[in-house]
């Protein structure tokens, strides 16, 4: 960013709407110089009519290209920043009612399941509608040496995601995490799956744009892993964590997960109810299309022509079976394999004329609900209102076009404290990669504490230190000799910060009041119910990832819909 040239840079103002928006918040800001008078009363007014309108063009323009080159994001992942102003073409979003449709393709025992794979890229085509197919890496591999190249360049014409390397092989996903801690269980994933997800992109000639896991077998460590693969989309369904229903972020992913739409169209155990989906499908599009909404619907191709699946007849309730010993699942008539394939076919020809009906794949839903936050430069009075919504309940906040997550306001309102602490002139702050939450629980504080601005203002320098060089909330704040859970720092911070918009006064003294992350109720706590996928060991149980899950809601906000324009 820092050595792009003028003219590259101006190019990507002029062509980008969300650079506009940049540019608006620059000029409004810019002009808030801020005048160090004494140690501890600054003066940000600026008297605007000694200049001539010409004068002040110039002085604008000079301004926001200067901003654009010396804002320096927060965060360890710049990386992400450069291409963080170039929002996606924005759709014509509007009331637009957006269906993913998925499939999990997974199933590397039944040869018969490649061809209902290709079958299902032949209905999408003659609906001319493309979806993701989520595939395993053995599955890949298991086309290419049965030399199903026809169902390698099928599926290619389609997006392709990962759905881990085995998917039912022992230890899964969630067994194996539910052992490790944050950063090993992170390292392990990346170990155990990364070789399949390279697979896959050598298979299809490109990377998998998306990753959900098998079963339920979800964990959060794996969040920070497909992140650093280039993952950006985490695509699949279970109740571990859900935002009402809707796509979210969460982990620095865009969710689609746990959606509510959807989830009724889903064939019954003899694909009897087609016309009980298309009626679903209608009510669903009645409430969606008045604000617009995101539907998402998923199949296995397997799911078409067997009567059990691949995975249940060989590695059920933790059974581990060695290659030559796999046994073929029983397949169905050819009667009801056709009716299955004409359930599809039928609700994806009923869905597709719909007015405002779009059906995306999962890396077009980046463009559909692009993060407006990352990236953006906010203003001191931007800042300061987002102090004011920062409560003892820590959770995410909206605002006019864009949502942030708890970690997010904490990143933001360091920064601004910190710089306070450095007394450095304030220019707008850009907000870089979402930070992770804590990797260990902490305990709440039980009264609130008083420390001195010399205390609160050394501490938030030393935590702007531990974002830049982790990228993390960190679990316990040090006052010097007293550690504060985040949560609390944080709401000190937010009072800090709105004091001093108002006065650019100093406070003698900062409160650290109880606080809790409100945002974790988003995130189921742990039962039985969240691990019953049939593969699992009888009696598997995992309450350290939902300790671990919960720490990640810090990174947790509602996923919006890009307006039209
Ligand atoms: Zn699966």
């Amino acid at each position: 960013m820092v050595t792009q040239s003028f003219r590259g840079s101006w190019k990507r103002i002029t062509k980008n709407p969300a650079w506009d928006e940049n540019v608006r918040r620059f000029t409004s800001f810019d002009f808030r110089v801020s005048a160090f008078g004494s140690a501890r009363v600054y003066n940000f007014d600026f008297q605007v009519s000694i200049f001539g309108h010409l004068a002040l063009l110039a002085l604008i323009l000079t301004a926001c290209i200067g901003s654009l080159w010396a804002v320096e994001p927060i965060g360890r992942n710049r990386d992400a920043l450069a291409t963080a102003g170039e929002t996606p073409a924005l759709p014509d979003a509007g009331s637009n009612v957006y269906v993913v449709l998925w499939f999990d393709t997974e199933d590397y025992i039944l040869p018969q399941s490649d061809d209902a794979a290709k079958r299902i890229t032949e209905i999408l085509a003659r609906e001319g509608v493309r979806a993701t197919f989520k595939v395993v890496g053995e599955k890949g591999r298991t086309l290419e040496r049965r030399g199903r190249r026809d169902v390698i360049e099928a599926l290619s014409g389609n997006e392709i995601g990962y759905h881990a390397n085995t998917h039912s092989q022992h230890p899964t996903v969630a067994e194996y995490e539910s052992k490790l801690d944050w950063e090993e269980g992170a390292a392990e994933f990346t170990r155990r799956e990364r070789p399949g997800f390279e697979d896959l992109r050598r298979i299809f000639g490109k990377a998998p744009t998306c990753y959900g896991q098998p079963g339920s077998s979800w964990a959060p460590q794996v969040f920070p892993a497909l992140k650093s693969w280039g993952v950006k989309v985490y695509l699949d369904d279970a109740p571990h964590v859900g935002l009402d229903g809707k796509p979210f972020w969460y982990g620095g992913l865009l969710n689609i997960f746990n959606i509510k739409a959807g989830s009724d169209l889903r064939p019954n155990e003899d694909w009897s109810n087609l016309d009980e989906a298309k009626a679903n499908f209608k009510a669903t599009y009645d409430e969606l299309s008045r604000a617009g909404g995101v539907v998402s619907l998923y199949f296995h191709p397997c799911e078409f022509i067997h009567r059990e699946f691949w995975d249940g007849v060989n590695f059920a309730k933790g059974a581990n079976p060695p290659r030559d010993e796999w046994k073929l699942p029983p397949m169905k008539t050819p009667e009801e394999i056709e009716r299955d394939f004409n359930y599809l076919e039928g609700l994806v020809h009923y869905i597709k004329p719909f007015p405002n009906v779009r059906f995306i794949t999962a890396s077009e839903a980046l463009g559909v609900m692009p993060d407006r936050a990352q990236g953006r430069s906010f203003s001191e009075i931007e800042l300061g209102e987002i102090a004011g919504q920062v409560s003892s309940e820590v959770s995410f906040q909206m605002h006019q076009d864009y949502a942030l997550s708890a970690s997010e306001q904490f990143a933001l309102l360091n920064e601004y404290v910190a710089r306070m602490a450095r007394k450095q002139q304030r220019e707008p702050l850009r907000l870089g990669a979402t930070p992770y939450g804590p990797g260990l629980d902490a305990p709440a504080l039980a009264d609130s504490l008083n420390v001195s601005w010399s205390q609160f203002s050394r501490t938030a320098v030393d935590v702007a230190g531990f974002l830049e060089k982790n990228n993390q909330i960190p679990n316990v704040v040090w006052l010097g000799s007293k550690p504060v859970p985040p949560g609390s720092y944080l709401v000190a911070l937010a009072r800090t910060t709105q004091s001093f918009v108002k006065t650019h006064t100093l406070p003698d003294y900062v409160t650290l009041p109880p606080a809790h992350l409100a945002a974790a109720r988003y995130v189921a706590d742990d039962s039985p119910r969240l691990w019953e996928w049939l593969i699992f060991p009888e009696g598997f149980d995992a309450p350290q990832l939902m300790v671990l899950a919960k720490l990640q809601a810090w990174t947790l906000k509602p996923a919006l819909l890009a307006q039209g324009r």
